[in-house]
């Protein structure tokens, strides 16, 4: 059983994901069909389905909500169980201005229309945990949302990005907050960094055992690579053990995939990002999987580099992040370098050069980067990528 349903018409898919993002964010789990559902099942019967299997459908009501047959039939099926909206099995979260009509006229809703992200934000949540939602002010008078009006068209094409919090004790609330301003800051990612729900999957344990257990002979092997004299074959052989590492962590994620949910989650074709207190192999803090489609991020190395300073550890997550999205874009060119500091894809293990990428440097990406990406891509969409990276800690 989902905590929630969310009910949607095409037109108001964006607003759709994005409370069932805020809302996967705040701990609950829900379903949505931009996410949840395969292409070519079945509709109709995916949507009854849902609408069942949830404690309480959300609908997002706009104008076509009302005009569309399918929205129709869900809340009708969520709103039968219970009429008197007492139980809160059915709750409406209106982002355009409409009035509900019929059997849905005297149900009070989650008013977002006029208000700015984190007023949203806010209310979304008062209203789902069941706080009294009286505003500090007067609400805005209802005119139509001016996101919808003024945000530019995403960039086509481009690769979801997940990132999953594993065998992790170091508090990653304050990495949640800034991957949450992140999404807020961009319109590059289709449907922005998701935080995945490792925490209830059933294999979890499975993959943590296996992580552990495969870390701990790693150890042994790493002792014996440092031993290796020559130096050529030295650094093959780490970059082995590093891979092991860290595809075994994409192996899970894979599988966390195909195994997490009732429905059958769309096949994950994006970037799997995992951050763990697991001991990484020969104290590297990052370092990537097969074909860049996945990359590990220590936090015990990355603790260890600095100090005790939690506030610089998430920073740097965010930054190792940011990377792995901007590979996502599939700029073919761009690549890992070690001669420019504080560019984005030269995070070696200097800890100067991290600290400068996230403190001081006022452009993370160097020239040669740069001009990669325009040349790649165009200018236009440098400078998207260039002020999503430069306003993220702002
Ligand atoms: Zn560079």
């Amino acid at each position: 059983m989902k905590d929630f349903f969310i009910s949607y018409t095409k037109a108001d898919q964006s607003w759709a994901e994005w409370i069932a993002w805020q809302l996967e964010n705040a701990g609950y789990t829900t379903i949505i069909q931009a996410w949840d559902f395969h292409a070519g099942s079945n509709f109709v019967a995916n949507m009854q389905r849902a609408a069942t299997e949830s404690e309480c459908t959300i609908a997002v009501i706009s104008p076509a909500f009302f005009s569309s047959p399918y929205t129709e039939a869900e809340w009708t099926s969520a709103f039968s169980k219970d009429p008197m909206g007492t139980k809160r099995k059915f709750l409406m979260a209106r982002v355009e201005d409409v009035k509900p009509t019929g059997l849905l006229k005297s149900m009070v809703y989650i008013d977002l229309v006029g208000l700015k992200d984190d007023e949203a934000l806010d209310r979304l949540l008062k209203e789902i945990t069941r706080e009294r939602a009286k505003p500090e002010k007067c609400p805005v008078f209802p005119t139509k949302h001016e996101r919808l009006e003024t945000q530019p068209p995403r960039f086509p094409g481009v690769l979801p990005v997940r990132v999953f919090f594993i065998l992790c004790t170091f508090s990653t609330d304050e990495i949640k907050k800034l991957i949450i301003k992140q999404n807020q800051i961009q319109n590059l990612f289709d449907i922005g960094i998701r935080i995945a729900d490792w925490k209830s999957w059933a294999g979890r344990p499975n993959a943590e055992m296996n992580l552990k257990s495969l870390q701990k002979a790693l150890e042994l092997e790493s002792k014996q690579v440092l031993k290796l004299e020559d130096k050529e074959q030295r650094e093959s052989e780490i970059r082995k053990v590093l891979l092991k590492f860290c595809d075994e962590f994409q192996s899970h994620m894979s599988k966390f995939d195909k195994e997490h949910s009732d429905f059958g989650r769309l096949p994950f074709n994006g970037v799997n990002i995992a951050v763990t207190e697991l001991q990484f192999p020969f104290n590297y803090y990052t370092w990537n999987t097969k074909d860049r489609n996945g990359v590990v991020v220590g936090i015990r190395s990355l603790k260890r580099l600095f100090q005790d300073e939690p506030q610089k550890v998430s920073k740097m997550i965010i930054r190792v992040i940011q990377r792995m999205c901007i590979y996502s874009l599939g700029i073919k060119d761009l690549k890992v370098h070690k001669d420019t500091k504080g560019c984005l894809f030269d995070f070696t293990q200097e800890l100067k050069d991290i600290e400068f990428s996230v403190n001081e440097n006022p452009m993370p990406i160097c020239g040669q980067c740069r001009n990669t990406i325009e040349k790649e891509k165009n200018s236009q969409f440098l400078n998207t990528i260039t002020e999503w990276i430069i306003n993220s800690f702002k």
